[in-house]
């Protein structure tokens, strides 16, 4: 009988260790839980590569479900507390991909501020040679920056930002050890005494529009949002209606609500980087995110210690 689940895109390097141990693949949880009764019913573990809502009435159809082994660290797609009413543990990839999701979040910060992708178009559309060079950019170093969420990715994209000469400010939940980056109690605060505000939260219903729209009029004409966590930790909105009536500069963007879905709203602004939720996406990243997963699901099925439990 089946125990393993496999849903979502692997690799066929992946998909070949998860053969190994008679997984079945599915490309999503709605197409696993549309298979007949006896499959599901054997179902113990789900290596899970999605980000459909896994819930109360999606547990319930599987019910052998002891573990949800998630592809990426941040789970916001599965319900901590049904599986917790349920007995299911979830594990997570936290870690591996600090460094790729801290790079993007700078290169995005950096090619904001200093018009990278209008500079690519100026020389692409030969308007270089006819009307000389573009108008000047921003300068980053010397500047401040805040990140929203000191956590394992936020120290990455603050010790980047040190490195880069700017001046590092931070919001968590409580003051950390740092090397001597500035501390605000309350992310209002933060957008007021920074430039730069990067957003490295955990999604979920807890962080929903964490940044307000009091936290993006802190941040004030001359500010810059860069966002690598989740689309619904910022009020997407009115960021838009700020970006649009120059309360921002600009934004540097990873992730939407309802993305793949871009609200069209973007797409008609020159003053945003947009990438397609590509913080991980390296082949060396992505591979040591499969193997975190694999390495949860094998001492799983050993009865051996999870790796990196989140509940
Ligand atoms: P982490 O170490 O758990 O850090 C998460 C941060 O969120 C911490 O600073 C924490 O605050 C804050 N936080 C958690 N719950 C909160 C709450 N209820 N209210 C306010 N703040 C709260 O997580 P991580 O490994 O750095 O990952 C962060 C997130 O990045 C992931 O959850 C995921 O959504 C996102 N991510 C995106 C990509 C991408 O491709 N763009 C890739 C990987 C991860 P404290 O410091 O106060 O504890």
């Amino acid at each position: 009988m089946t125990e393993v689940a496999a849903i979502g895109g692997y690799s066929d390097s992946e998909r070949a260790a998860y053969a190994e141990i008679g997984a079945v693949f599915h490309d999503t949880l709605s197409d696993l839980l549309a298979a007949p009764e006896d499959e599901r019913a054997g179902v113990r573990v789900v290596a899970y590569k999605h980000h459909q809502a896994f819930g109360a009435a999606e547990m319930d159809k599987l019910p052998a479900l002891a573990l949800i082994a998630n592809y990426g660290v941040g789970y916001d797609a599965i319900s901590i507390p049904d599986a917790d009413a349920r007995g299911v543990k979830v594990t997570n990839t936290p870690n591996v991909l600090n460094d790729d999701v801290a790079d993007l979040a700078i290169a995005m910060l950096l090619m904001q501020a200093r018009g990278l992708v209008q500079g690519d178009a100026w020389v692409r559309s030969g308007t270089w040679a006819k009307e000389g060079p573009p108008p000047l950019a921003r300068k980053v170093s010397g500047s401040r920056a805040g990140v929203v969420g000191l956590g394992r990715i936020g120290r990455e994209i603050a010790d980047r930002l040190a490195a880069l000469k700017l001046e590092v400010h931070y919001h968590s939940r409580s003051e950390k050890e740092t090397p001597g980056w500035t501390y605000h109690a309350d992310p209002v605060s933060l957008a007021d005494a920074v430039d730069f505000l990067v957003v490295a939260l955990v999604g979920g219903p807890e962080t929903e529009h964490y940044v307000s729209r009091e936290v993006i009029d802190a941040l004030g004409p001359q500010g810059v949002i860069v966002n690598i966590s989740r689309g619904s930790t910022i009020d997407e909105g009115a960021m838009l209606d700020a970006l649009e009536q120059g309360g921002l500069a600009g934004a540097g963007l990873d992730v939407f609500q309802g993305e793949p879905k871009v609200d069209p709203r973007f797409l008609e602004l020159d003053n945003v980087v947009l990438q397609p939720h590509v913080g991980s996406a390296t082949h060396g990243t992505r591979a040591d995110m499969g193997k975190l997963q694999r390495r949860n699901v094998t001492a799983f099925l050993a009865g051996d210690a999870l790796e990196t439990p989140v509940n």
